[in-house]
């Protein structure tokens, strides 16, 4: 794998045009998925990539190495459910491999993570992000539209286990369904030493159902999380999308011990009512090797064409540099005349 071969003046940066650094590459591996969660796609599922669409292991490897010497320093392996691609393992050995070497961490519905995870941190993997949003069995099955609670919490213990740490736990709340159990969820994360994030719902869902309206904002997990708990912004955030907040006091109830390790933290990405596009370093890849820039946009940039045309680690490069040039300021939600991506969240790698 050469590194790209670029003229000793450039500098191994990658700047858009409001001086941003992207750093943090999502690769999708697939955009298939073991759940079908409501929010996320339909039931029946969606029209999924053909298999000769989909980056092989060497095409992901060679762009890889080529945002690598372009100052990328994190990967995120995610999808679509990541662990539904065979061969995962495999490919994170060999980007642990890639110099310099990246961070390597994965999002995952953790269905399959148990009897992966030790594997997986042989293998390099560094962190893992475990989606889950709520703890009760049936609710679980009516959001996930699959009766697999049990396997997320035992993949979420087998990450522990195997030191894919600091192991976080996203969670999306919708208002009828799961906002009131966001106190009992901060609880057992603290308990349990996992990190805690909310996620606001984002106008990314396969149907395009969803509004402003119903979304529950960052204010609103605050006040209920405010009923239980008593938080303080913590000051620092960078790159990070998450808000945190130091958990001071918890719940009276018997049971309440949070575990001494878990930073008694509690973190909020409110992408859409608090935008953090000033400070995104991240740039995406898609499981059929399309390079975005924003999330929300609907610029892609088709690196698979170019790699199986033949283009030299250069020119892939500076494919790779035009498009972080032309990255957006923000993601406009907010603004009159936005317009949904074409590709679903699960599309596009979250
Ligand atoms: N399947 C994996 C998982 O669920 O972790 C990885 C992909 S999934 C698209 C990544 C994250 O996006 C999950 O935490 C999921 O809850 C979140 N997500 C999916 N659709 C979303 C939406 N419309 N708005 C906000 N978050 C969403
Ligand atoms: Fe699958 Fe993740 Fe979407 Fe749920 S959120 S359907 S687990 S891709």
């Amino acid at each position: 794998m050469n590194p790209p071969s670029e003229p000793a003046t450039e500098p191994a940066v990658l700047l858009d045009a409001f001086g941003r650094r992207a750093e943090d590459l999502r690769i999708s591996l697939t955009d298939k998925c073991s759940l079908r969660c409501t929010y996320c796609m339909p039931a029946e599922g969606l029209a999924w990539l053909p298999a000769t669409a989909v980056l092989s292991d060497d095409e992901i490897l060679r762009l890889a190495s080529v945002f690598g010497g372009l100052g990328v320093r994190t990967i995120r392996l995610t999808g679509g459910e990541p662990l539904v691609r065979a061969g995962v393992a495999g490919l994170v050995r060999r980007l642990a491999g890639l110099r310099p070497r990246l961070e390597l961490s994965l999002t995952t519905n953790a269905i399959a993570l148990a009897d992966k995870a030790e594997e997986l941190a042989r293998s390099g993997l560094d962190r893992v992000n475990v989606s889950l949003d709520t703890l009760d069995r049936a609710k679980f099955h009516t959001l996930t539209r699959r009766d697999r609670l049990a396997d997320v919490l035992a993949g979420l213990a087998a990450a522990q286990a195997a030191g894919l740490s600091p192991v976080k736990v996203n969670a999306v709340l919708m208002r009828d369904q799961n906002l009131s159990e966001a106190p009992e969820l901060l609880a057992w994360a603290l308990r349990a030493g996992y990190q805690l994030r909310f996620i606001e719902h984002m106008p990314l869902d396969a149907e395009h159902l969803w509004t402003m309206a119903d979304m529950v904002t960052a204010d609103e997990v605050l006040e209920v999380l405010g009923q239980s708990f008593r938080l303080r912004p913590v000051a620092h955030r960078g790159h990070a999308p998450a808000e945190e907040f130091e958990v001071l006091d918890g719940p009276d109830r018997p049971g309440w011990a949070p575990a001494p390790d878990a930073g008694h933290r509690v973190g909020i990405i409110a992408s859409v009512t608090r935008p953090f596009c000033r400070d995104c370093d991240r740039l995406r890849l898609t499981a059929d090797g399309q390079l975005r820039t924003c999330l929300f946009g609907h610029a892609e940039t088709d690196l698979r064409g170019a790699l199986r045309a033949g283009a030299t680690d250069a020119e892939l490069a500076e494919l790779i540099r035009q498009a972080v040039r032309a990255k957006p300021a923000g993601h406009g939600i907010n603004a009159p005349g936005f317009r949904q991506p074409e590709r679903p969240m699960s599309a596009i790698g979250g």
